[in-house]
């Protein structure tokens, strides 16, 4: 079977949609009320904002949404790691068990997405053998802002490596995870989206239609045959890697094309933006099919 690039991204829709699916509020251990943190992210041009409260479903209908799209979700805290919980209708009892957690978000009609991997002392908030073992979460946090200023590491780019090596499917996320002013607009994810509805950009989601930023825009990602093409507005150095964090490419500018070899036993080629300071960018995964 000839190998194939099965591309996530839109080559036809060139609009994206700002939003940041991790934040916390008093319903919590936030310090800003739900209508104060939905006003610094509309302030901040954000179209869309999941308040993440830890094991408690904050109704998105009982603040003005200044014009943005809110997703009602939480963030599943007690009992182990923590994993969100997109598009929620209801809370969702933190059982120790989290794939019994995966499962009744999914039986929900919405969907998770384990937060900080990297985060504490042991850089394993949640252990690889984890991620390894659940099934049905659709990504992983590979950036987390609020770690910044915690043990741990907010990146986890690794842990991604690791899971899409061995075949996984599972998009990258990155979120403020903001507790208090400060910690806003430092992780974001931008959706290829046509209009600003809940539907759209729920679904563009799902299907990986996004990317995930610390401060470098991606304008153009483009797959035509075997080639993977992304152009930058503000990135230094790109790279493509694949299975398990091999970089196949890297290139000094704004913009790279990577090819994929016909005999190529690679399973995926995912592309990193890396712009002046902690600025970068992520593409999600393109798998490629038929190796
Ligand atoms: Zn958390
Ligand atoms: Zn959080």
């Amino acid at each position: 079977m000839p190998l194939s690039i099965k591309n996530p991204y839109r080559n036809d829709v060139s609009s994206w949609l700002k939003g940041n699916l991790h934040a916390h509020t008093t319903n919590s251990d936030g310090r800003r009320s739900p209508q104060e943190v939905v006003d610094e992210y509309a302030k901040s041009g954000y179209a869309f904002l999941m308040i993440s409260d830890h094991d408690f479903l904050t109704d998105p209908s009982g603040v003005d949404a200044r014009g943005m799209v809110l997703i009602p979700g939480s963030e599943i805290t007690a009992e182990g790691p923590h994993v969100l919980h997109v598009n929620a209708e209801s809370t969702v009892a933190p059982n120790a068990d989290r794939q019994i957690v995966i499962d009744e978000i999914n039986a929900d009609g919405a969907f998770a997405v384990v937060a900080h991997p990297n985060w504490e002392k042991n850089f394993a908030h949640c252990p690889q053998e984890k991620l390894e073992a659940w099934q049905g979460y659709i990504g992983i946090e590979v950036y987390n802002g609020v770690i910044r200023r915690l043990d741990g590491s907010p990146l986890a780019t690794d842990r991604w490596d690791r899971l899409l090596g061995l075949g996984r499917r599972v998009w990258g996320f990155a979120h403020d995870d903001s507790h208090r002013s400060g910690d806003d607009g430092i992780a974001w994810i931008m959706v290829q989206a046509e209009n600003r509805s809940l539907a759209g950009i729920l679904e563009a989601l799902r299907n990986g239609a996004f990317y995930a930023s610390t401060g470098v825009t991606i304008e153009t990602i483009r797959v035509s045959g075997k080639t993977i093409e992304v152009q930058t507005r503000d990135a230094d150095r790109l790279i493509a890697y694949s299975d398990f964090g091999h970089r196949e490419l890297t290139v000094d500018g704004p913009r790279l094309a990577f090819t994929v070899s016909e005999n190529s036993t690679i399973k995926y080629v995912r592309v990193e933006c890396w712009g002046r300071g902690e600025c970068m960018a992520w593409t999600q995964p393109f798998y490629i099919e038929g190796v």
